[in-house]
């Protein structure tokens, strides 16, 4: 049986730094094994039951990989399709759309910019504290969609985007 869970959690790196958190909005909600939330954490959390509080410590192979030294990349900076000033560590998006990837600022060096395109996160060993919220078997429709529902009856629902 798979099932969906929804839970609340603050992420942190190992220096303890928040990175994200769920605290105040709705818990979130993920299919088993369906690539919705990172590998490692719903590994972690498979015979979690609800109410169970636990910290789920993430290596970063397991989370948004190692970095990849290749995922660096020299260009010029006339070529940056902005004005203004850069510096070291500022980060932008390559495309209009959220899902485009991240790349950061890795270096500037005369004329030219190092962009990282690595996840921010990538080499990052994650910790994530968790409380389960609920859980309850998937539906044949959420199995068959890959993703959780709002709730088990009513369908996708909006935002959803499998129609
Ligand atoms: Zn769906």
């Amino acid at each position: 049986m798979r099932r969906i869970v929804s839970f609340h959690y603050t992420l942190r790196d190992p220096s303890g730094r928040v990175l994200d958190s769920s605290a105040g909005g709705d818990p979130i909600s993920y299919l088993e094994g369906a690539g919705q939330i990172i590998d490692g954490l719903d590994e972690q959390l498979r015979s979690a039951a609800a109410g169970v509080k636990s910290r789920v410590t993430v290596p970063a192979k397991k989370a948004y990989g190692e970095r990849d030294p290749a995922q660096v990349q020299r260009v010029r900076r006339a070529l940056l399709p902005f004005e203004g000033e850069l510096k070291i560590g500022d980060q932008f998006q390559t495309g209009p759309d959220r899902a485009d990837p991240v790349v950061t600022v890795a270096g500037i060096e005369a004329d030219e910019v190092l962009l990282d395109a690595n996840h921010p996160l990538a080499g990052v060993d994650l910790t994530f504290d968790v409380e389960i919220v609920t859980t309850r078997e998937a539906t044949a429709e959420e199995l068959s969609h890959g993703h959780a529902h709002a709730a088990a009856e009513g369908g996708c629902g909006s935002g959803c985007g499998c129609h």
